[in-house]
């Protein structure tokens, strides 16, 4: 084929303009005149789309401010990969190590001595000064702990960056821009951990003046406090264990008074047992003593008569110290009952104690939280999610034919089925899930830093988990199924508007023929 002059496809573009009716924009004439031509179309640069995406994007913190003026920068010069960039940056990505090879346009960093390329979006920084900033960031991360994976991650992506020699300084400045975002939520949290810390603290010193009644109190405090101190030091664990000694010292308090009291009542009836003793020793005595005058006075007695009034005063002694050994006897025996039940009420005080202080919010078969747990960790996460704009996943799952386990292998098995799905959960799930026994069979799993995707994956993970871990019953291995729904808390919406949600999907898992997953 004779390839065609440019006159030639000039008349031919501007002929097929015609016949397809299309208006003579430059866009179309392009178009048509590159097919003519047979050269490969390069879609157009949507510039008044992107501008109107840029226009949605919020901008209410430092970081995002940032971002927007970084990605309007990049649709005026109609570069794609600053725009993939800019984005990946406001959905909390960070974008890929700069690639030499594709980045456009190049903006490569002058090595010591060498001059930076003129380039308006992007101010020269030496390598000198960016090999500085990397150490001041390396500098800060002790302070912010490494609980947080991705913010490590991340963190180190933009080390290896910052000390590549000619790192692209557009992504760089983009990669910046998320972490110090990123920095500031961490920081954030720091404070908050701290001061959350301080307050636990100030709670147990002003226990400890209180607990010298019984030292189980001082260990089970001192225990909560190891749990909480031993990393990783999380917000959710730390709210956990300064609700739970609240709780414990409230009940404390209240026992603390019935308490003395019964030991007050207890040292009194010592006090009159030891009295009454001594008084019966002293009787007694005092009765020996007449017996021996009166043996004496019958040695030396002749006649009946002279007996007489002897045995007379012998039996009243008798008499009298009969009366005296019941009295004795009965008072005792009243205190002896007194004393015991004082002490069952006692044993059953500090049972309840030692109840109130690990089931509060904590259900006792499962350990699980209970619907109090639950309304309270509902409110940190939805308060946390409003804060950091993160998504946050709900999953409500029912135990699949629950009636039947609990008839079949009596009621027994069915609460190690409950034990068993909780510990299987708590394992399978991130240690920031939160898991909660909703109702009988039926449990929450709160999941933070989630969308609907993964949510609904990881709870098919935990339903792939279960199918391979049977738990015993006597000796026959049993395994369960489970129907759940998983919704993503939406704008504005409470926590229990989207455990409703959940529910509903859950229900139409089980109508679906159960054990599966639905997304709400
Ligand atoms: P489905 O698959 O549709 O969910 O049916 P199911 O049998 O699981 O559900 P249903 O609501 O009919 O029955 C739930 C049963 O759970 C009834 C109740 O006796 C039992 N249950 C609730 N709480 C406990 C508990 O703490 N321990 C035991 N062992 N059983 C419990
Ligand atoms: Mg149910
Ligand atoms: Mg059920």
């Amino acid at each position: 084929m004779i390839a065609k002059k440019p006159f030639e496809i000039a008349r031919e573009t501007l002929r097929q303009l015609t016949a397809r009716k299309l208006a003579p924009t430059p866009i179309n004439y392009q178009a048509i005149y590159n097919e003519v031509a047979g050269v490969a179309t390069d879609p157009p640069f949507p510039t008044d789309r992107l501008r109107d995406i840029a226009q949605a994007l919020p901008t209410k913190t430092p970081g995002q401010q940032k971002q927007r003026a970084l990605l309007d920068s990049a649709i005026g010069q109609l570069n794609w990969d600053g725009v993939k960039s800019a984005l990946m940056a406001y959905g909390g990505f960070s974008p890929p190590a700069a690639d030499p090879a594709t980045a456009t346009p190049s903006t490569g960093l002058p090595m010591p001595g060498a001059s930076a390329p003129g380039d308006v979006s992007a101010p020269a920084l030496t390598f000198d000064f960016l090999q500085q900033m990397a150490r001041l960031i390396e500098f800060t991360l002790p302070a912010l702990g490494s609980d947080d994976a991705r913010f490590n991650e991340q963190t180190q992506t933009l080390l290896k960056a910052m000390r590549q020699p000619g790192a692209d300084v557009v992504a760089l400045k983009l990669m910046l821009g998320s972490f110090s975002d990123r920095l500031s939520f961490a920081a954030e949290d720091q404070a908050e951990i701290k001061v959350t810390l301080l307050k636990l603290l100030h709670l147990i010193i002003e226990n400890i003046g209180e607990l010298s009644l019984d030292d189980r109190w001082l260990k089970g405090q001192i225990e909560a406090l190891m749990t909480a101190s031993t990393p990783p030091l999380t917000l959710r664990r730390l709210d956990d264990v300064e609700r739970r000694l609240k709780d414990v010292i409230f009940k404390q308090t209240e026992a603390k008074g019935r308490a003395l009291e019964a030991q007050e009542e207890m040292r009194q009836m010592l006090a009159t047992f030891i009295e009454r003793l001594s008084q019966m020793t002293e009787s007694t005595s005092a009765y020996r003593g007449k017996l021996d005058d009166n043996a004496r006075l019958i040695e030396q007695a002749r006649t009946l008569a002279e007996i007489a009034p002897v045995l007379k005063e012998v039996v009243g002694a008798t008499r009298t110290m009969a009366h005296d050994s019941l009295t004795a006897r009965d008072e005792l025996r009243g205190m002896r009952e007194k004393a015991q039940s004082t002490e069952a009420e006692l044993v059953k005080l500090h049972q309840e104690l030692d109840r109130v202080s690990s089931q509060a919010r904590h259900d006792p078969l499962t350990g699980a939280l209970n619907r109090k747990g639950l309304e309270e960790a509902v409110n940190r996460e939805v308060s946390n999610v409003r804060r950091k704009e993160t998504p946050l996943c709900v999953a409500l799952l029912d135990i699949d034919n629950f009636k039947k386990l609990n008839d079949a292998l009596g009621h027994a098995s069915g609460d190690v089925a409950l034990a068993h799905l909780a510990t299987v959960t708590r394992e399978v799930m991130r240690p920031h899930d939160t898991l909660a026994r909703y109702g009988g069979e039926e449990f929450v799993i709160l999941m933070p830093d989630t969308a609907l995707d993964n949510g609904i994956e990881a709870m098919t993970r935990l339903q792939r988990e279960l199918t391979t871990r049977f738990f015993l019953a006597g000796t026959e291995k049993v395994l369960i199924t489970f129907s759940a729904g998983v919704a993503q808390l939406a704008t504005d919406e409470t926590g229990q508007s989207a455990i409703k949600r959940a529910d509903q999907a859950m229900y139409l898992a089980k109508r679906a023929g159960k054990n599966r997953v639905l997304g709400a």
